[in-house]
């Protein structure tokens, strides 16, 4: 993670700064400059992207389910 928040993998963000030839580069998302030493390593079991489209489908799926259900 860096300080404005975006995620990435560590590898890329390396591979990122080495491309950038310095310390520091900016966010490929935002922008927002960050240094090598400000890279924080997140320990999360699961990351999981926000999707919307995913969330979508769930959702509808869980309401015809439950008109399935109804009709049972
Ligand atoms: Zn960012």
């Amino acid at each position: 993670c860096i300080p404005c928040g975006h995620v990435y993998g560590r590898s890329c963000l390396e591979k990122w700064l080495a491309q950038c030839g310095k310390k520091s580069a900016t966010c490929p998302q935002c922008g927002k400059m960050f240094r090598q030493k400000n890279i924080i390593n997140l320990y999360a079991p699961e990351i999981v992207v926000p999707n919307n489209d995913l969330e979508k489908q769930v959702l509808s799926l869980r309401d015809k389910n439950e008109f399935l259900e109804n009709q049972v």
